[in-house]
């Protein structure tokens, strides 16, 4: 389905980058992804990926800082020849009740989920005009759409993205750029890890369809946005969380 595409997807070594990076590959797409810091699961992700054929370039680099999202880029385009599709995954949390929380940690989740996501938003449509073709997917959260308790930072940022992404779509749909952004529920990766059994058990009750989300349940619904099967479908909010927040 994306066969001969070349894709930038941040946050792609751990999580529900790496799936949506590991099902892109299998569908034929060049990737280079992204991380901040962890290393060992750059190697193994870079390693795991080559059997399906296709490019897979590893970049080190903090998505805040907005040199780093015109380097990536740049180097996108200089090693694949074109950028057809960002995927502007990467996220942090750090949570905490309002009173409690330091605007250093207001800051950062603002600054790594929302502005990172406008910098590497910014440096591939320059490319993506020039094309005149391009798609761009956002993760949200649904968090962002809903609100909850100790995170006011994080539902602020991904609320902004959110926004971010209907204003970008209208910007972009006449240069034949798409950009969706997709809102998980309650997905098992290192983010979720944190919570004990009986949190997951209490979560799991008010999900309709009864279980956590899994990385590729995610991963799906990027690979049917990075297609051609969602070519008349811009500037949407795709919520994937099994029914919680009905
Ligand atoms: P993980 O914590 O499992 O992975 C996050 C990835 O993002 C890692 O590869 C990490 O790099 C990278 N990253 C984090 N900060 C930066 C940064 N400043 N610069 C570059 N890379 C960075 O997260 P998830 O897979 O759970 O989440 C992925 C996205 O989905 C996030 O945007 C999150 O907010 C969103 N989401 C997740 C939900 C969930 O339930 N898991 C629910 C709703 C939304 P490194 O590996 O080096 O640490």
């Amino acid at each position: 389905m994306l066969k001969g595409k070349n894709a930038i997807i941040t946050g792609g070594v751990r999580g529900i980058g790496r799936a949506i990076a590991e099902l892109f590959c299998k569908n034929g797409a060049n990737v280079l992804l992204c991380y901040r810091s962890n290393d060992a699961a750059a190697e193994k992700t870079q390693d795991e990926l080559a059997k399906y054929g296709t490019k897979v370039e590893i970049l080190k680099g903090d998505v805040a800082n907005a040199e780093f999202a015109v380097e990536a880029v740049a180097k996108a385009k200089a090693d694949f020849g074109t950028l057809d599709i960002l995927v502007n995954n990467a996220g942090i949390t750090k949570d905490k009740l309002m009173l409690q929380m330091k605007s250093e940690d207001f800051d950062s989740v603002i600054d790594t989920n929302l502005k990172g996501s406008f910098y590497f938003l910014k440096a591939a449509s320059g490319v993506m005009i020039k094309q005149r073709s391009g798609n761009i997917i956002n993760l949200s959260s649904i968090v962002g759409l809903k609100g909850n308790p100790g995170q006011v930072n994080y539902a602020a940022s991904k609320a902004g993205v959110v926004g971010m992404t209907m204003s970008a779509a209208k910007e972009l749909g006449r240069r034949n750029i798409r950009v969706n952004a997709i809102a998980p529920g309650f997905i098992e990766t290192d983010m979720t890890d944190e919570l004990n059994d009986s949190q997951k058990s209490k979560m799991n009750e008010v999900i309709s369809l009864g279980r956590m989300g899994t990385p590729e349940d995610v991963a799906n619904v990027a690979l049917f946005l990075a297609s051609d099967l969602s070519a008349y479908v811009t500037a949407q909010t795709i919520c994937i969380d099994g029914g919680m927040s009905i």
